[in-house]
């Protein structure tokens, strides 16, 4: 394991371009640079379980909730997808974050050291794709060459995009470097009207996605090529479970490319996790319980075979081994079959076949509704 904590990877000039979080109604920071007890995963954890879910299926347990599944439990199927979290470093502090991340969390960066570890362990797996997200991936000074490694294995690559990190002026090359690369950028953006994206990620910040969507599309991204796919993940801004997927896509694209002439190739729309500080929004906003309730009767079996944690394999940005990147931020390690912990650097695919992965209440909201991975809404309802 790294101790890539004890020095810092991001350089001062990288720093000094990252916004500061301005006072305001609609700003945060993080519940780590508040000393928000919520910036600790086992309090995460201890506020989702005093949840009083005792009249709803299965009584909020969500282990209960796989077993009386189709599926029966939730086992993995191997890695095919190599999720690498760069660090908690972030250009914006928004409302919603499952990462907690920020500007201020320049200490949790990936190092050189652990990139290096990743490769050495991506290289012992059959993965196809590498997912690399964070915070910003872009703002980790190994993030390129990372891209550059991975492009080089045959993989397909995706950057989970902030959008508004392309416009920082050490990015500004980034559309068309990732884009002869073949980058697949996955770009998150609350809504396709300013008022909603603003109310979620910051004042200005839908005129800068804005901005960065065109810059995307000049090169060559959202365009139909399979080798520059542009997606956009939406999410609710609220306590409720996200629309139609499919509905949803049809009117994004009207809306985007009337208004603002930007096109972009799938959407994805996922529901909000009750982790970090869209957990602190519910309690503070007294919609905990009415969310929980809401995720838990809304369970939906056909889910459970697409969940993203069955093919996935996820690493923080100190080396750490997880089921996926929400089981990272509440710190629920990765087991292998016999029930031990591993680093990426002792990562061994065999130890990790057919293991059972860790789960707990917030996995309800992967489950509910039309489902909440990565990949978004399961439209396929066979087991
Ligand atoms: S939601 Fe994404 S863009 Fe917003 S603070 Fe978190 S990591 Fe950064
Ligand atoms: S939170 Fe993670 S472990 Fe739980 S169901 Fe979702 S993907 Fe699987």
């Amino acid at each position: 394991m790294t101790d890539g904590n004890l020095m810092p990877v991001v350089s001062n000039e990288t720093l000094s371009e990252l916004e500061k979080p301005e006072a305001g109604p609609r700003r945060t920071t993080s519940l780590s640079s508040r000393r928000s007890p919520l910036a600790e995963p086992r309090c995460q954890i201890r506020a989702l379980e005093a949840v009083d879910l005792d009249n709803v299926p299965s009584a909020g347990n969500f282990d209960a909730a796989i077993t009386k599944s189709p599926s029966g439990a939730l086992t993995a199927v191997g890695v095919e997808i190599f999720q690498i979290n760069l660090g908690k470093l972030c250009n914006m502090t928004c409302r919603h974050c499952h990462v907690d991340a920020g500007p201020d969390r320049w200490r949790e960066v990936m190092s050189r050291e652990a990139v290096d570890d990743c490769l050495a362990a991506l290289d012992r797996t059959q993965a196809h794709t590498v997912d690399l997200t964070g915070g910003a991936p872009e703002l980790n000074p190994s993030f390129r060459y990372l891209v550059d490694q991975c492009v080089a294995r045959g993989k397909h690559v995706i950057d989970r995009c902030n959008l508004t990190v392309l416009l920082l002026p050490r990015q500004l090359d980034l559309p068309e470097w990732l884009a002869e690369r073949g980058v697949e950028v996955v770009c998150s953006l609350p809504h396709f009207r300013r008022r909603n994206t603003d109310a979620q990620r910051g004042d200005g910040t839908f005129e800068k996605s804005i901005k960065a969507l065109r810059r995307l599309n000049e090169a060559g991204y959202g365009q139909g090529d399979e080798d520059r796919r542009l997606t956009l993940m939406v999410n609710p801004i609220g306590a409720f479970l996200t629309g139609d997927q499919c509905s949803m896509e049809r009117e994004w694209k009207r809306g985007l490319e009337s208004n603002h002439g930007v096109t972009f190739d799938r959407l994805v729309a996922l529901n909000n996790m009750p982790i970090a500080r869209f957990l602190e929004w519910l309690e503070k906003s007294d919609n905990l319980q009415i969310y929980m309730e809401l995720l838990v009767n809304s369970f939906n079996p056909a889910t459970v075979a697409g969940l993203m944690c069955r093919n996935t394999l996820s690493v923080s940005w100190d080396g750490r081994v997880y089921d996926c990147d929400f089981n990272q931020m509440l710190d629920l390690e990765s087991r292998t079959s016999d029930g031990a912990r591993r680093s990426i650097a002792d990562f061994d695919p065999r130890e990790f076949e057919g293991r059972e992965i860790v789960t707990g209440r917030h996995c309800f909201g992967c489950t509910a509704g039309a489902g909440s991975s990565c990949g978004g809404a399961i439209h396929d309802t066979a087991e």
